[in-house]
């Protein structure tokens, strides 16, 4: 340790790295939250109006709400509206008589417990989707995403599954 005194008097600029975290999906963004809402939007704002984005409108929609459940999925309907879309997208081949049954079924009060939602709630992130630079790689990694966020589901995927096989096509 050198001794006090004899050393210069060095300023520096140190400043701690920018660590700020989205509560929902854990995204490093400055800004946390707020941020990551922002990218969401300039995402469903491209999505309205190219419509190669637009096929996967739904499927994005589910993923982020699904990833930020404080904000999206309050109720168990919400929760149920996404989740249950996102086994459609995933096991049922995104098909659209599916998407409208569950739309329907959810009407009024459906009789529906909230499970617990997951921790974590899978490694990948609207900011990863938003890193693609055409429509077929924004296309992959839009499933890629929402496979991260259906996984991070397990522990829900027989309620999910459950109120669709009463609900059939
Ligand atoms: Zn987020």
């Amino acid at each position: 340790m050198p001794a006090k005194g004899n050393q210069p008097r060095v300023h520096t600029c140190w400043r701690p790295a920018v660590t700020a975290k989205c509560d929902g999906c854990g995204l490093e963004i400055e800004g946390g939250y707020d941020a990551c809402q922002r990218l969401f939007q300039s995402r469903v704002s491209l999505e309205t109006s190219d419509y190669r984005y637009a096929r996967l409108h739904r499927l994005v929609v589910d993923c982020y709400c699904l990833q930020h459940p404080q904000q999206y999925c309050m109720s168990a309907k919400s929760l149920m509206a996404h989740l249950a879309g996102l086994c459609i997208a995933i096991e049922k081949n995104g098909e659209q008589k599916a998407y409208r049954m569950l739309q329907e079924s959810l009407n009024g009060a459906p009789p529906l417990v909230k499970p617990p939602v997951p921790d974590a709630k899978g490694g990948y992130t609207i900011a990863d989707v938003l890193a693609a630079s055409n429509p077929s790689e924004y296309a992959r990694r839009v499933h890629a995403w929402a496979d991260h966020v259906w996984r991070a589901y397990q522990a829900t995927w027989n309620w999910a599954r459950d109120w669709l096989d009463r609900h059939p096509i």
